[in-house]
């Protein structure tokens, strides 16, 4: 949950979630729906589905304890290196690196390394150096190593020209602090900029039930629920003629402000339609109509959808924290 995520933001959602699933065998047995439902708001779908799906191993192949080996916890879907040593040296105590992108910056400056960040060897790099020190001392307890390392790099070596060094235990140590080059490590590849799509979101209601549609298996927000939307900015007519494809007769379509929201390779530039229509019954395939707290309590929306949800009383909880790879 904390991946891209501050900690005050997924406390909420951390109780919620481990009040409702408060062990293996729960999340392995959890109903899809319920799963997607708990995670709402938090963005990256793909890391509660593969919770689940690593849930689902433990119980079949390790009795439902999570394994300790951080090379077995690796083959686990959605763990990776850094999980995997996080997991093993703060729950186990076994000597494994978890080096993140915090910490990558802090070995970064502490060794003076103009290798960029971004390249897996300097990761591997990075990852060698921790261990061996983990190895060449006992005393360190690996837990707490790798937490302090994470710590130093949320809290002092910060990014951006924010590094405190003035306040930082280690700057004697510090090669980046001695030459004065903390603003200049570490070194990232430029980031590409975001695809821009736009799109046309159908905000569709009768007296008492709104529409939803269900997103496809694979890509964007994979089997999340969403509003009734179309490639493109489509003028009244066209929303029309959409709306009637979608089996809905509009009794009064009426413009919405655009919205913008930002996944992490794409942005949606969105222009917004209230449909209201007398019934909706006789909806294409794919489409359901449900009454606005129902939707709230079962279904999965996104907050991309955020903006247009409001004009049918459904509501989101906290929206700034959701966003989403693509699979
Ligand atoms: Fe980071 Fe400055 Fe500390 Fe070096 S001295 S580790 S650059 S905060």
């Amino acid at each position: 949950m904390l991946q891209q995520t501050r900690v005050e933001a997924v406390r909420p959602y951390f109780h919620r979630f481990v009040n409702e699933l408060p062990d293996i065998a729960s999340l392995a047995q959890c109903d899809e729906e319920k799963l997607l439902k708990l995670w709402e708001g938090l963005g990256y779908y793909n890391r509660v589905r593969n919770m689940q799906k690593a849930a689902r191993i433990v119980m079949e192949t390790y009795g439902g304890e999570l394994p300790h080996d951080p090379g077995l916890l690796k083959k686990l879907p959605g763990i990776g290196s850094y999980t995997a040593g996080a997991v093993a040296s703060a729950a186990y105590g076994i000597p494994a690196p978890a080096v993140d992108g915090n910490v990558l910056r802090v070995l970064s400056r502490l060794t003076g390394s103009y290798a960029c960040i971004d390249d897996p060897k300097v990761r591997v790099h990075f990852e060698d150096l921790v261990l061996d020190l983990l190895n060449s001392e006992e005393s360190l307890d690996p837990g707490e190593f790798n937490q302090a390392l994470m710590e130093l790099g949320a809290l002092v070596c910060l990014p951006n020209g924010q590094a405190r060094c003035a306040e930082c235990p280690v700057s004697d140590q510090c090669i980046a602090f001695r030459n004065a080059h903390q603003d200049s490590i570490p070194v990232r590849k430029p980031k590409k900029p975001r695809r821009v799509e736009h799109r046309t979101i159908l905000a569709v209601r009768d007296a008492t039930r709104t529409v939803i549609h269900k997103r496809p298996q694979r890509g964007l927000l994979a089997g999340l629920w969403e509003l009734p939307n179309l490639e493109g900015e489509l003028t009244d007519a066209q929303v029309l003629e959409a709306s009637r494809r979608i089996g809905i007769n509009p009794v009064r379509i009426t413009p919405l402000p655009d919205s913008i929201h930002i996944f992490s390779h794409v942005e949606w530039h969105m222009k917004g339609y209230l449909v209201l229509a007398e019934e909706l019954d006789g909806l294409a395939d794919g489409y359901l109509a449900v009454e606005p707290e129902r939707t709230q309590r079962e279904y999965s929306v996104p907050s991309a959808f955020a903006r247009y949800t409001e004009y049918l009383n459904i509501r989101h909880g906290q929206q700034n924290t959701e966003n989403e790879d693509f699979q």
